[in-house]
């Protein structure tokens, strides 16, 4: 028999054990989910794999989850059909963290420790296998993978810094494929292994897990037979005497053991969404991606016709980090409910609605879509075309939302993004302008949408007026206001870097142009030619003289009725980069 080798852990690994150990003792269940989000992953990779290497599936075993407990031992036993681990992948995946779920347990814990937040929330967070070590003094992992010949067993110990992994010799525990994991409880954690608890468990932490979860349950049924004695039986209530050959029959429970289905299979996104509520769309968030806060607002819908496919959407409560590095994984794609990638965001969605989250599932794309295809598929074009939409009708419904709280906080958290949209996505403009929110001269510390802008307009005005400024502040104290705020008309506050660059993408909302109040020529709609003119006049050689002393300090030197109380102001050409790009300009150049 192979004898055992012995491996160290990573020392982050042992760390992070520690850590895990030490935060989480208060929510040590979170186990399972672990084990069955893992289990559940390998089988996605299993499945995915299939569709091009029908042989994986040659060994007839189906895609599912079983789990078998030994309360008398304190044992239980967790056995996917899945991907399994080759003996190389035994040590990458289970003696380092390159994973992703532990590392941002890594980083929450960390956070959690600089802002003093609720430890509590840590359960929440994905923490990976290293969890089965909150309940278990010895985990064994014995698992077979289709790239190998061989079944290997990793065992581990709580509390130690190396592992060992050896060959499966053992003919009872050999598996076609997957994996099963032993775990060996702790003396106070034995309850774990109590059949209804587990089932609980599973009920609770797995119910959009797409594959079914059985676990090993003894039943019974009732069934009568005959029995011999005659007589003495009459009053006993059990005994059925009604029969008239004098034979006596009896009631009796037969049991058995047998595998009972836990959880539904039926992914919620084909559910009919009269059927689904709030709750099962935030608690399928939560699950699906890893969060602990519940979406601000979801999406759910079915399109038919030219391309066919199912969605849910969701808008996050919070930004994602990750976001600008473009590794979001923020759109799972299924093609006919087979999970085929957390990688394609791009594809589906252009790049300033990365922020959105959640799953597409289509019958149209081919089940062995690569990026390539993606790219180039009309069908594609059109699903990208859908999804953005319904973002939009998702956005805008948070800002017509009651509660208000809800888009101030959108608008903080991707504003931004949506400025970008006014950059890069001139088609969606009608959508996207009335998302935006701005300051103005009128708003005090609110912001306002242009709609608001355009409804509280004056008569005479024609345009929307804004100004770009660094700040509040330097906005209210701008000179360029003076005259305007004579006319009660309103003007945005462009205070943060993007604004300018969005409203100068959009050029027009409702057919009213926005307007620089900063630039020369501003037309406030009350030119009197003739007198200007003749003012003109009268100062042309003062403009010469002064225009002699600046030389190129300045383009040129002009008279004008815009201000009331300063006696000049500096503006920048029409044409000319406004003074507030001329400093992002020079910020990027820097
Ligand atoms: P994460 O799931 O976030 O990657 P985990 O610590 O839960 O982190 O798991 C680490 C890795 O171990 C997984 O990415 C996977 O490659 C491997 N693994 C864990 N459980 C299984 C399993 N049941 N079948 C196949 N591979 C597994
Ligand atoms: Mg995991």
């Amino acid at each position: 028999e192979p004898s055992a080798e012995k491996y160290e852990y990573q020392a982050e690994v042992s760390r992070l054990m520690d850590l895990i150990v030490h935060s989480l003792y208060s929510n040590k269940e979170v186990f399972l989910r672990e084990l069955i989000s893992n289990a559940s992953d390998a089988l996605d990779k299993l499945r995915y794999l299939s569709v091009t290497q029908s042989e994986l599936l040659r060994d007839g075993v189906d895609l599912d989850i079983r789990i078998q407990t030994d309360k008398d031992n304190g044992i239980i036993t967790l056995t996917d059909s899945g991907i399994g681990m080759t003996r190389q992948e035994l040590v990458d995946c289970l003696g380092t963290i390159a994973q992703s779920g532990t590392a941002k347990f890594f980083k929450a814990l960390k956070d959690s420790k600089e802002s003093g937040a609720d430890s509590n929330l840590i359960g929440q967070f994905g923490v990976g296998f290293y969890s089965a070590f909150l309940v278990s003094d010895k985990v064994v992992v014995s698992t077979k993978s289709p790239k190998s010949e061989k079944q290997y067993v990793w065992e581990g110990e709580s509390n130690a810094s190396s592992y060992t992994i050896r060959e499966e010799t053992d003919p009872n525990k050999l598996i076609p494929r997957g994996t099963r994991i032993t775990l060996y409880l702790k003396r106070d954690d034995k309850d774990f292994s109590h059949p209804e608890r587990i089932e609980k468990l599973i009920k609770n932490y797995s119910q959009f897990v797409s594959f079914p979860i059985y676990t090993w349950q003894e039943k019974g049924f009732t069934k009568e037979i005959e029995i011999d004695e005659p007589t003495e039986a009459k009053n006993d209530p059990e005994v059925d005497s009604s029969t008239e050959r004098k034979k006596k029959t009896k009631k009796v429970v037969e049991k058995y053991w047998d595998w009972e289905l836990i959880n539904e299979t039926q992914p919620i996104w084909l559910r009919n969404p009269k059927d689904v509520t709030t709750d099962d769309y935030n608690e399928f968030y939560k699950k699906t991606f890893n969060e602990y806060l519940d979406p601000l607002a979801s999406s759910h819908f079915t399109t038919e016709g030219e391309v066919e496919f199912r969605s849910i959407l969701f808008v996050p409560p919070v930004k994602n980090e990750d976001l600008l590095n473009k590794k979001t994984k923020n759109i799972r794609l299924y093609v006919k409910r087979v999970f085929i990638s957390d990688d394609f965001d791009g594809e589906l969605f252009p790049r300033y609605l990365s922020f959105v989250k959640g799953v597409v599932d289509s019958n149209d794309l081919p089940l062995n879509v690569s990026r390539e295809i993606l790219q180039e598929s009309r069908i594609v074009r059109i699903m990208r075309k859908r999804l953005v939409r319904k973002a939009f009708d998702m956005i805008l419904g948070i800002s017509l939302s009651e509660n208000k709280d809800d888009y101030d906080k959108f608008w903080d958290n991707f504003g931004k993004f949506l400025k970008l949209g006014c950059i890069e996505d001139h088609e969606n403009h009608k959508r996207i302008a009335p998302l935006l929110r701005f300051f103005s001269s009128q708003s005090e510390d609110e912001l306002i949408s242009l709609e608001e802008y355009v409804e509280s307009m004056k008569q005479e005005q024609k345009d929307i007026y804004y100004i770009a400024a660094d700040s509040l502040t330097s906005a209210k104290n701008a000179p360029f206001l003076e005259k305007i705020s004579q006319k009660d008309f309103e003007v945005l506050f462009l205070v943060d870097p993007m604004d300018e660059l969005a409203i100068q993408n959009l050029k027009s909302y409702k057919e009213k142009n926005f307007v620089d109040i900063s630039k020369e020529d501003l037309d406030l709609g009350d030119k009197d030619e003739e007198k200007e003119k003749e003012i003109k006049q009268e100062f042309i050689q003062t403009c010469d003289w002064i225009k002699k002393r600046l030389g190129d300090k300045v383009a040129s030197v002009q008279i004008s009725s815009r201000l009331s109380s300063s006696p000049c102001v500096l503006v920048s050409g029409k044409f000319g980069w406004s003074a507030n790009m001329e400093r992002l300009m020079k910020a990027q150049t820097l």
